[in-house]
């Protein structure tokens, strides 16, 4: 087993749906996808009230170098573009699509192709046109991190089956029932970038999973069930003990980082030009009767999602998009699941925590994978003293949350640290 990275959490697993198969969601009477839904510049609308669509029809084109292209996840008609609940920033430009429930798909589109005789730069053409982002939760554009500078030379492709945040279990399930097509992505993904080296990444609280991918014949690093142990630069340094530098990236220690879920979807591109219109998504919590690993069109609602798992035990206390970790609470069950949401959690409680004067004991340093002081940049940011947080590594806090998750004070570092960033970064900007 792998060495491990140092600081991080164990919080309580509850991964109740492991044992849960992905079942295809009916489809949705509408949809509502978003122009956003990646890093990076808000995709340019290509359609207007009353278009016909089908599944698959690029709807939005990608604006700049950072921006990605968004499909129709259902077969029918524009209803309306415009504003709507997003899971991420409040409110975005959504386009609403009714459905004509012939799920009909565009031309070319699900027709097998035989990819394995195109050039890279073809293969990394059909990523980009496919819309395919991250879909661990980042959704960063895949085809840029594809596309490092040449004198960055990438040596090691990791693919990240760790999905360490607790109660998702998408990731996993996609692992035991869909290894080839994982495996053939993580293969595109590894002749894009010429990468001699290609190692799954999977932790040892899904040794199952670690089995089938071995079975196949790849080399997969098994880690310590840790959390934040999927983290970029954390997974680095465990598989490789590789040091990403201080505001660096994976590429400058010879790294690519892919998701499993990305994998997936890259090979189903290449193999049926599928754009990223669906994805496998843990709903679960107290709050929903039948916890499930939902394949879900992008675009879908909430409470869609939530009613097809036979609606609320009781009235719900919070959802939150994500895991419980990172994961972001909602303000409503209007908003859509978008390519970056790998959980639905919805709980009927919601503990109110009183925060308490620091002690220092300390706690937050000894946890946080990142090697800062919490403690001192918070009290930097509640004096509004940014410049000495960001001196203190503000910026490089990956917002993981095990500085909060381990305070005995029940201090919201990580708000306060969310906030101090974005403050230095409006700053610096003026
Ligand atoms: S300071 Fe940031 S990186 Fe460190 S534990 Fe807290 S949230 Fe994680
Ligand atoms: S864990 Fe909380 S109480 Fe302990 S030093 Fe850090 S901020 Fe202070």
């Amino acid at each position: 087993m792998a060495k491990g990275f140092s600081g991080g959490v164990h919080p309580p697993e509850e991964k109740h749906t492991e044992k849960t198969s992905i079942e295809a969601m009916p489809l949705p009477k509408r949809v509502y996808i978003p122009f956003s839904q990646h890093t990076g510049k808000p995709a340019r609308p290509l359609v207007e009230k009353g278009a016909e669509v089908k599944v698959g029809t690029k709807i939005g084109e990608a604006d700049g170098f950072i921006s990605s292209p968004v499909h129709s996840s259902i077969s029918g008609k524009v209803v309306d573009i415009k504003r709507h609940p997003h899971p991420v920033v409040g409110e975005s430009l959504c386009c609403i699509i009714e459905s004509d429930n012939q799920d009909e798909w565009e031309q070319g589109v699900k027709v097998k192709q035989n990819y394995e005789s195109l050039t890279r730069e073809e293969l990394l053409q059909i990523i980009k046109d496919a819309g395919i982002v991250g879909l661990g939760g980042a959704a960063f554009p895949t085809y840029v991190k594809l596309s490092p500078p040449k004198e960055k030379k990438i040596d090691t492709l990791i693919i990240n089956g760790c999905e360490c945040e607790p109660m998702l279990t998408a990731d996993h399930r996609l692992i035991l029932e869909y290894p080839m097509g994982i495996i053939e992505g993580a293969r595109i993904f590894q002749r894009i970038l010429d990468a001699p080296r290609l190692i799954f990444a999977v932790e040892d609280n899904k040794l199952d999973a670690a089995q089938i991918l071995k079975k196949e014949g790849v080399e997969v690093v098994i880690l310590k069930t840790k959390y934040p142990q999927g983290a970029e630069k954390q997974l680095i340094k465990a598989v490789l003990n590789r040091e990403v530098p201080r505001g660096g990236l994976p590429m400058d220690v010879g790294c690519v980082v892919q998701n499993v879920g990305t994998a997936y979807a890259a090979f189903q591109a290449a193999k049926y030009r599928k754009p990223l219109i669906d994805r496998v998504v843990t709903v679960t919590g107290d709050g929903v009767k039948e916890p499930k690993n939902l394949l879900v069109r992008i675009g879908t609602r909430a409470i869609d999602v939530i009613n097809h798992c036979g609606g609320y035990t009781n009235p719900p206390k919070k959802i939150i998009f994500g895991g419980p970790m990172m994961g972001i609470a909602q303000f409503s069950e209007e908003v859509p699941v978008i390519k970056g949401t790998s959980g639905i959690i919805v709980w009927t409680s919601s503990p109110t925590f009183q925060e308490g004067p620091c002690v220092r004991c300390a706690s937050c340093i000894d946890v946080c994978p990142m090697g800062l002081m919490p403690t001192e940049i918070y009290k930097f940011v509640q004096n509004r003293n940014f410049q000495e947080a960001e001196k203190f590594g503000a910026l490089d806090c990956i917002e993981c949350g095990c500085c909060a998750f381990s305070c005995p004070a029940k201090i919201p570092l990580v708000h306060y640290i969310k906030f101090g960033k974005a403050e230095i970064r409006r700053l610096k900007q003026k």
